[in-house]
Formats: structure tokens, sequence, C-alpha cells
């Protein structure tokens, strides 16, 4: 089946295994795991997801930056959030971001998609996502997905 019960850190953890080489030269990552529940997810849909906020994050920095991924889990939901200290986004720009295509990367360094798949991924699976950003400052992205409900 595509949906199975995963640990969300395990998503985190291997996404960075793989953004790791995009990273290294640019950022320092730190990770605030929390526990959390097992969720019904589709592992390599979260994948792609948190593989491309890491990419995006790496991409918004010169050299010594940081990115910071945070979990945890409330009674309803179980929160991803990373966050970065790079250039940011005017809001022109943060207004367009889940758009299919739109990107302000150079030809051949953005396909624009990244976003707008990742939107659609955590609808399918009945969450949110949800951005702030600060130009100069950073920017944090948040998912938020429901915890399956009990059942009868
Ligand atoms: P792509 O990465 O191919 O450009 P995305 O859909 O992943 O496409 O992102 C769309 C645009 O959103 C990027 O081109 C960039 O302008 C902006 N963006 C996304 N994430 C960040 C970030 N962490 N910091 C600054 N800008 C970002
Ligand atoms: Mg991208």
């Amino acid at each position: 089946a595509m949906s199975e019960d995963i640990d969300l850190n395990d998503c985190v953890r291997s996404a960075l295994v793989i953004a790791r080489n995009n990273i290294k030269d640019k950022a320092e990552v730190t990770l605030q795991l929390g526990e959390l529940p097992r969720m019904p997810c589709a592992p390599s849909q979260i994948n792609q997801v948190l593989l491309n906020l890491l990419t995006n994050a790496a991409q918004a920095m010169e050299r010594c930056g940081q990115i910071l991924v945070k979990t945890w889990a409330d009674d309803a939901a179980v929160f991803i959030s990373v966050q970065d200290s790079g250039k940011g986004m005017p809001a022109e720009v943060l207004a367009r971001i889940f758009d299919p295509f739109f990107t302000t990367k150079p030809v051949g360094q953005g396909t624009g998609l990244g976003l707008s798949i990742s939107f659609k991924i955590i609808q399918d699976h009945g969450g949110t996502i949800r951005v702030a950003s600060e130009p100069g400052r950073g920017t944090r992205f948040l998912i938020r997905l429901p915890r399956a409900q009990a059942p009868n």
C-alpha cells in the first residue's frame, strides 16, 4: 500500500541524507526531533516534500547558514518545521511560491514545481503547509499533519 504507519522523524533523517550534498558547504543543520506517534503516510512523498524544503533552504543562502528542523506532536497533529537563515522572500514572491512553475532561480536550477507538488502532497494527507518569511532574515515552513482518528 502507498500508506503505512511511519515515524516522520525517519523521513526527516532520510531526506537529510539525500540533501546533505547540497547543504554541506552552506549551512549547519540542527535537528530537534520530538517523540512522534506513527502516522499513516506515504513515506516517499513526505521524503520528497522534506527534500524540497531542505534544498530550497540551502539554495537561499550563500554560506555559514543555519537550518533548523523541528518536529513535535500534540493531541491532534504532528508538526514539522523547517527554518533557514537564508535570504528570505519579499511579499510578491511569497504570494506565488505554491504556483506551479513559479521560480526565481536561473534557468536549469529550478523548475518551480517543488512547492506546488509539496503543497499537493500535504493536502492529500489532509494536512497544511504554511510559510513565514522575512527578507534578509530567513524563512520558515510549517507542515501540520492531522493524527489519524482512533478507530471505534
Ligand atoms: P524551485 O526551487 O524550483 O524554484 P519551488 O517551488 O521549490 O521551485 O520554489 C519556488 C520559489 O520559492 C523559489 O524559486 C524561491 O524563489 C522561493 N523559495 C522557496 N523556498 C525558499 C526559501 N527557503 N528561501 C527563499 N526563497 C524560497
Ligand atoms: Mg525547490
